[in-house]
């Protein structure tokens, strides 16, 4: 993605309007693991409000900040929580399941071959038939011409070399890799909790 574009997309909410007439199926709580820290930056790990609620009745999140709008029943009435800390640390599994989500974000959702964003497949490098398996180290993502062009051949047959060897991705280099695709839309509440201003600035 082109930096004038996550620019762009930072500023949108910036420009945020106030809360009290949102509705409330767009009041979603960003999850903080109990470090203060998303549980996921991409997808950003959202709840819906209820399912919020729900945990803060249970006791199992801290909130952390709040919607201006308010839900009521007979005995109480809460402000919809706009970010919530779990209690207790969730430990991230150390390496993320082999998705193609996964895949394509290891490859920043571009073609290794060409850099191109549109059109996204997935290539066995070392090609099926030549005994190529289907696994972080042999799967790449390509373009759907640059997948036609290599064809059955390895990238050294078609003389196309990976811009960048595939490697089984920890979950804290997915998580990193995450950072740089900012949603379209960020409560103003969330970033004291993401750091993609850091990231534009780099
Ligand atoms: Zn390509």
């Amino acid at each position: 993605m082109l930096k004038s574009e996550l620019i762009e997309r930072a500023a949108r909410f910036r420009s945020a309007e106030g809360d009290p007439s949102r509705s409330l199926s767009d009041c979603p709580a960003l999850v903080l693991n109990a470090d203060y820290t998303p549980l996921s930056y991409y997808p950003l790990s959202l709840w819906p409000w209820q399912t919020a609620i729900k945990a803060v009745v249970l006791e199992r999140v801290d909130i952390i900040s709040s919607y201006e709008r308010a839900v009521h029943s007979p005995n109480w009435t809460m402000q919809i929580p706009s970010v919530i800390a779990l209690r207790q640390y969730v430990k991230p599994s150390e390496f993320p399941a082999f998705t193609r989500f996964n895949l394509f974000l290891r490859d920043r959702f571009s073609c290794q071959y060409c850099g191109s964003p549109h059109n996204l497949t997935f290539d066995h490098v070392v090609p099926r038939r030549l005994g190529g398996r289907t696994s972080w180290e042999n799967i790449l993502t390509a373009c759907a011409p640059c997948n036609l062009r290599k064809g059955g051949r390895t990238p050294k047959q078609a003389n196309m070399p990976p811009l960048v060897q595939p490697i089984r991705p920890t979950s804290w280099q997915l998580q990193e890799r995450g950072r740089g695709f900012p949603p379209n839309y960020l409560h103003e509440t969330w970033r004291d909790w993401l750091y993609w201003d850091i990231e534009l600035e780099e």
